[in-house]
């Protein structure tokens, strides 16, 4: 049977947990031996769904974030959840560049990234219940498999 192992961690909406998060995940994944590329990778994507979380979600009011980390074999998935505003269009809200704060720097470009540096991008999200983010990475090279 292929390894499991999980970890969970709840933190308040503040940007300062943003690195608390992305660090707290860096650490959880090394056991499956990443190269410096994956590691950046995940904690673009991290960082990215608490960002809007943070901003979208919660629209600045500080509440709890939810980030769920389970390692299957070399996949490493992520669940970002808040219990914020939810989004009404998902398919919408991921178009690159759409974004509903185009006045305050937002450049509509989060689910893009995280669609770019994870392998699979899923979000579960309902008006006035909350959203969740849900990311998908095979790590490194399982043994025997060869270089493309
Ligand atoms: P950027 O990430 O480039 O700063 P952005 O956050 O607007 O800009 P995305 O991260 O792609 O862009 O998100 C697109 C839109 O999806 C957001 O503008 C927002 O309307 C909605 N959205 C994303 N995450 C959430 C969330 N957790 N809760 C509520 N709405 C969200
Ligand atoms: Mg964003």
């Amino acid at each position: 049977m292929e390894q499991t192992n999980e970890m969970m961690i709840e933190f308040d909406s503040r940007s300062c947990n943003e690195s608390f998060a992305r660090v707290a995940v860096a650490a959880f994944m090394t056991q499956l031996n990443p190269t410096l590329e994956e590691v950046a990778d995940v904690k673009t994507a991290l960082s990215e769904a608490v960002t809007n979380a943070i901003v979208h979600g919660y629209e600045n009011e500080v509440r709890k974030i939810t980030v769920h980390c389970r390692i299957e074999g070399q996949e490493l998935f992520l669940a970002v959840t808040d219990k914020g505003r939810g989004i009404e269009d998902v398919a919408k809200a991921m178009e690159p560049l759409f974004t509903t704060k185009p006045d305050s720097e937002r450049s509509g470009m989060g689910f893009a990234f995280m669609e770019a540096f994870m392998d699979e991008v899923q979000v579960i999200s309902a008006p006035g219940e909350g959203t969740t983010v849900r990311m998908k990475k095979k790590i490194g090279r399982v043994a025997g498999e060869y270089m493309d």
